[in-house]
């Protein structure tokens, strides 16, 4: 039992990745440019996220404040064994030093090359030397929880939104809790179910289905008397080591529960709903050409806009290098014209036709440059012969609802023009959190048939307004995103879990 009576002092601190085992990027410590210290803390003093909120708690308390670090990096490869092992220490050396309360903002889907668990194990080393100091982490809905994560923190509450609109809210729930803890108001207790479910990351969008379901029947426990967080883990498929898949938070307040087994009850009670509806969680791929044909059909429909073509099967924000050319390759061969595609992350053309400079016509190699190999065999670049039409600094300011007024480096970008499509080319990979990555070169996207974009969810509060609708299209090979399972060579996730093992019926 863990009771503290002063606030004193709390160590805050911010790591998150987001491993695909499978990308072919890699994850070393620049990926993250980590802030450590007091740029940590002026960086994230006022940021909307899980960091930030915890922050505002601690001052509002007058807690003495240590913010070791503030590392983020978009998903990719395992992380580097160097800079995991660098960002653990510095806050296992802030803990060292003595504190009251740890409160980490952090995804729960991390894999170094040397921890597999890479959250169990960071937990693990500061529970070691802080046997008794409350801990509270704020994790990503897409977390893979896992047994060490439970066992070594006190309070655990996760995003319940999903695109994430809802960090900063889950560092107040969870920094909040952590608050009462130490003041003795509460005395959390928390009930962990793994879920055999390994859910598709297009089918945890938070306004729709099962995942909608869920996560309101969460949102109605914390309702009930003594229930302090109720959490749905979607998890994150792409991670093939043992824990990856679903499961459920529920933290009961001990001190006003009737009965000690409230929260193992209630989250019993999440399993099996998330269960009987086992279905709602498995995104089943259409053959490219069925997706096109759709979107074809839509296109040709009285509404204004273009069509929205979104290729999940080489997406940013789950690790994808950005420079599959598929879904593009496809659109073309099916006969679209008129689109608007990107960004292709491909520093060596935009280097190239920086120098030709705009006007030029040439005669390109698009993406796949990165390694990405389908089933061990690489494709070649995709030719393709146009004009230079424009050429930026690709830094674009976000004006849509996640990450609003944050800049989107996208590194020097151009705007390519073939006969059938413009297609916007940069050096880093970006998700397109604002129509900003196509108007800032010029494209005007109502004028367009088609706008290809390599997003699954996260471009929808931006773009969908000005699209008469959308196709979510996945490669026919697979791709490093796909969410074909059978196109991952998956080894260590643990078995029978749904749907890899077709014999199970989880209902
Ligand atoms: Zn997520």
């Amino acid at each position: 039992m863990i009771e503290k009576k002063g606030l004193g002092k709390w160590v805050i601190a911010r790591f998150q990745h987001e491993t695909n085992t499978f990308s072919p990027i890699p994850t070393p410590l620049e990926a993250f440019n980590p802030l450590w210290g007091q740029d940590a803390y002026r960086d994230q003093e006022n940021a909307q996220t899980a960091m930030g909120a915890f922050i505002q708690i601690a001052k509002q308390e007058h807690v003495d404040i240590v913010t070791p670090v503030c590392a983020f990096s978009n998903p990719s490869g395992s992380v580097c064994a160097k800079a995991y092992e660098r960002i653990c220490n510095s806050i296992v050396e802030a803990v060292e030093q003595g504190c009251d309360a740890i409160l980490l903002d952090l995804h729960g889907a991390m894999v170094s090359e040397d921890a597999v668990d890479g959250e169990g194990a960071l937990l693990k080393r500061i529970r070691s030397i802080a046997p008794n100091t409350p801990i509270a982490v704020a994790l990503d809905l897409h977390a893979n929880v896992t047994p060490l994560m439970i066992q070594d923190s006190n309070v655990m509450v996760s995003f319940k939104t999903y695109p994430h609109i809802d960090m900063y809210d889950t560092g107040i729930h969870a920094g909040t809790l952590i608050r009462d803890m130490l003041k003795g108001k509460i005395r959390p207790t928390m009930a962990y179910r793994q879920i055999p479910l390994l859910s598709h990351t297009l089918r945890s969008n938070t306004n729709e289905g099962a995942m909608k379901l869920a996560v309101e029947a969460a949102a109605e426990l914390e309702k009930k008397s003594g229930v302090l967080a109720a959490s749905i883990l979607a998890g994150f498929s792409l991670a093939d080591f043992k824990d990856a898949g679903m499961s459920v938070i529920v933290i009961v307040d001990e001190l006003s529960s009737p009965s000690t087994d409230l929260a193992e009850h209630y989250a019993a009670q999440l399993e099996s709903m998330i269960l009987s509806q086992a279905d709602g969680f498995i995104y089943e791929s259409s053959p490219i050409n069925t997706a096109l044909k759709r979107a074809s059909e839509l296109a040709d429909s009285p509404q204004k806009g273009p069509v929205l073509l979104l290729d999940h099967s080489d997406n940013v924000m789950s690790g994808g290098p950005c420079d599959t050319t598929d879904i593009l390759e496809a659109a073309l061969q099916f006969g679209l014209s008129n689109i608007a595609c990107g960004p292709f992350a491909d520093p060596a053309t935009v280097q190239k036709l920086v120098q030709l400079g705009v006007g030029a016509k040439a005669t390109i190699e698009l993406g796949n440059k990165s390694g990405w190999k389908y089933r061990g065999v690489s494709k070649p670049p995709l030719q393709l012969s146009g004009i230079v039409r424009a050429i930026s600094d690709g830094q674009v300011k976000v004006t849509g609802p996640i990450f609003k007024g944050s800049i989107l480096s996208m590194g020097p970008s151009i705007l390519f023009e073939t006969a059938k499509a413009q297609i916007v080319i940069s050096c880093n990979r970006v998700e397109p959190y604002d129509i900003a990555v196509m108007t800032d070169l010029g494209i005007d996207l109502e004028s367009k048939s088609y706008v290809l974009l390599k997003s699954r969810m996260y471009c929808r509060p931006v773009f969908f307004p000005l699209s008469k609708g959308f196709v979510e299209c996945d490669s026919d090979q697979g791709g490093p995103t796909s969410s074909n399972y059978d196109w991952f060579d998956i080894k260590n996730i643990r078995r029978p879990i749904y749907p890899l093992d077709s014999g199970i019926n989880p209902q």
